[in-house]
C-alpha cells in the first residue's frame, strides 16, 4: 500500500469513526452493529469500510478495512476481516455513484419494514425536502428488501427497488433491510448522515402516527 493510500485510509478511519461514535449515541450501532464506509478510489473501486466486530462507539481511525467491488478485503497483510455486508456496501456506492455509505440497526427502520414490507410511503412531510424531495404533494417510497446473508443476493434486491434520479424527481438515498436495519448513502459523509438522520426521523414519525 502505498504512503499516499494509507494516509487515505487514515483519514477516512478518523472520519467514519466520528460518524461511528455519533450514531452509536443515537442508539443506532449497539454492540457491534452496523458499519460504515467511505469511497477511496473510483476506478476501480476501493472502499475503506468499518472493521468487523467491533464496538461501534470506540472506533479509531485504524480501524477500518480495504475492499474492492466485491467486498473482499484488498491487504493481503491485514487479517482483519471486513463487514460481512462490505459487499452491499460496494453495489451501493457503484451502482448510486454515492462517495459514502451508511448501515445502521435504526429501530424505527426495522418496525417499519415489519408493518409495511412492500415499501414504505410517506408524503406531505416538511423533513422530505432534506432527503431531496417535495414536503406537498409528493408521495416518497422508501423501499425495502428481505434479509439474506449472501450479499451477492442482496445485491440483486438492491438493484429491484433502487429508482435513479430522473431529471424531475431525485433518487430516494434511503433502503431499509426487513428485519435488520436500514442503508442511506450521499456524495459524501455529510450527506449520507443527513439522508439516514431524516430518513430516521421520518421513519420513526410514520411508525409512531400510523
Ligand atoms: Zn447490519
Amino acid at each position: 500500500m502505498s504512503a499516499l493510500s494509507t494516509a487515505r485510509t487514515l483519514e477516512a478511519g478518523a472520519t467514519l469513526a466520528a460518524e461511528a461514535a455519533r450514531f452509536s449515541g443515537y442508539g443506532w450501532m449497539r454492540g457491534t452493529s452496523g458499519n460504515l464506509s467511505l469511497v477511496i478510489d473510483r476506478d476501480p473501486l476501493v472502499l475503506a469500510v468499518t472493521a468487523s466486530g467491533l464496538d461501534k462507539s470506540q472506533l479509531t481511525e485504524a480501524d477500518v478495512v480495504l475492499v474492492g467491488p466485491d467486498g473482499r478485503g484488498l491487504d493481503a497483510d491485514d487479517p482483519r476481516p471486513p463487514s460481512a455486508e462490505a459487499g452491499l456496501h460496494a453495489h451501493i456506492a457503484a451502482r448510486t455513484g454515492a462517495g459514502a455509505v451508511f448501515h445502521v440497526h435504526a429501530l424505527d427502520a426495522v418496525v417499519a419494514a415489519h408493518r409495511w414490507p412492500s415499501g414504505v410511503e410517506i408524503r406531505d412531510m416538511e423533513m422530505l425536502k432534506g432527503i431531496g424531495h417535495r414536503a406537498h404533494d409528493e408521495t416518497v417510497v422508501i423501499p425495502v428488501i428481505a434479509n439474506d446473508q449472501d450479499m451477492a443476493v442482496e445485491a440483486a434486491r438492491f438493484d429491484e427497488v433502487y429508482v435513479p434520479a430522473t431529471a424531475d424527481v431525485p433518487e430516494v438515498p434511503v433502503m431499509i433491510v426487513a428485519t435488520h436495519g436500514m442503508y442511506a448513502w450521499g456524495e459524501d459523509a455529510a450527506a449520507a448522515r443527513r439522508h439516514l438522520e431524516i430518513a430516521e426521523w421520518l421513519l420513526r414519525f410514520t411508525v409512531a402516527t400510523r
